[in-house]
């Protein structure tokens, strides 16, 4: 069995999987996780192994979605998921139940417990968007702590814990905050392109989940055919100044300004650079987006991480960017 996207064959020291939080807690007493390395793995959508991992894998499978606040008169609902349950399970559950605010990231790979790590984003939302606080645990004295969201300390696909408190905490629990009325958010152009194609003015919560879905699929490889890591890079933000002198010599790049400066697309960058479509060995930029790395049959973490090198040493050079991997090599 393979427990990556990207299809990379991997081993390693231990596998451990847990599903309840007395076998984890017991575990720990154990000192099962002591002596790192260790690695918490979800659903494996966002790393590449790039050999033998001489540590030990821990695997969440804990279950369960439920609501907290069933009698609330308020417009907030307050909706814990397991951190083993799949983040698209978890987005459809609460369609399903008339919980909104989670439909424009309907679809990503992975699961629960990672939405918090790297604080994905798709079509305008992001998970600290909706989340009201997360429950962990620590990976070596089992100490149970619930970060509020302000603690969390999210930033574009990062948080603490991809930070100052990387690896330490196991996630167990997420508790988001929805609303029992949907709102549409459709401030995306992609997304307010495709609802108007379909004739879709006023989207139902279903709706918007589906056209989110289609939108996705339309864009980047589907796990289940070809392996990927989603976006490899992150997109760079440059200086003002750096935008500027980028902007007169490629008129036509598409920039955002943030309170840091300007966020580029990473993806445009290296079709630019020559990338899109082009392979190096058995690894390849996706031919609909190159911002993701494909495994065309047979690919390594080596094999990855050659072509990343090759994309970023060209980016470097033609741009004066240094590219940012979102993946995790492990
Ligand atoms: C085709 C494709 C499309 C994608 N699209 C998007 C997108 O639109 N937006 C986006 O943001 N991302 C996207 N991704 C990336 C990926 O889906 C997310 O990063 C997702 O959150 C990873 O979840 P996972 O369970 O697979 O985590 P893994 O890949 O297993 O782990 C990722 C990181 O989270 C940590 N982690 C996982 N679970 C826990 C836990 N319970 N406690 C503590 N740490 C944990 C791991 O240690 C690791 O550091 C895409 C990926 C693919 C393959």
């Amino acid at each position: 069995m393979i427990y990556n996207t990207f299809g990379i064959p991997a081993t390693a020291d231990r596998y451990l999987t847990v599903t309840d939080k007395e076998q984890l807690l017991s575990l720990i007493a154990q000192g099962a996780l002591a002596r790192p390395p260790y690695f918490i793995l979800g659903g494996g959508s966002n790393v590449v192994f790039t050999g033998h991992y001489h540590g030990t894998i821990l695997h969440l499978e804990n279950k369960g979605i439920r609501l907290l606040t069933p009698d609330s008169p308020s417009d907030t609902l307050l909706v814990e998921a397991a951190a083993g349950e799949n983040w698209d399970t978890f987005v459809q559950h609460c369609i399903n139940h008339g919980w909104h605010g989670a439909e424009n990231l309907a679809a990503i790979p992975g699961t629960v417990g990672a939405s918090p790590v790297q604080n994905v984003g798709a079509y305008g939302l992001e998970a600290k968007d909706i989340i009201h606080s997360v429950h962990a645990i620590h990976a070596i004295t089992g100490h149970e702590r619930t970060f509020s969201n302000a603690e969390c300390q999210f930033g574009y696909r990062t948080s603490i814990f991809k930070q100052a408190l990387k690896d330490q905490y196991i996630i167990w629990s997420v508790t988001f905050k929805l609303s029992p009325r949907f709102t549409p958010l459709v401030n995306y152009t992609a997304l307010a392109d495709a609802l108007a194609d379909a004739h879709i003015t006023n989207p139902s919560a279903r709706q918007m989940a589906d056209t989110i879905a289609a939108l996705r699929w339309s864009k980047l490889p589907r796990p289940e055919e070809t392996g990927s890591a989603g976006s490899f890079f992150k997109n760079p933000v440059v200086s003002p100044e750096h935008y500027r002198q980028l902007k007169t010599r490629y008129p036509e790049l598409v920039a955002h300004p943030t309170p840091d400066g300007y966020k580029l697309a990473a993806g445009w960058l290296i079709e630019r650079a020559g990338w899109k479509g082009r392979s190096l060995g058995p690894c390849g930029v996706y031919a609909k987006q190159a911002l993701v790395l494909v495994n065309l049959g047979g690919c390594s973490g080596s094999d990855v991480l050659a072509l990343a090198d090759a994309i970023t040493a060209d980016v470097q050079n033609l741009f004066g960017i240094t590219l940012e991997k979102e993946a995790i090599i492990i």
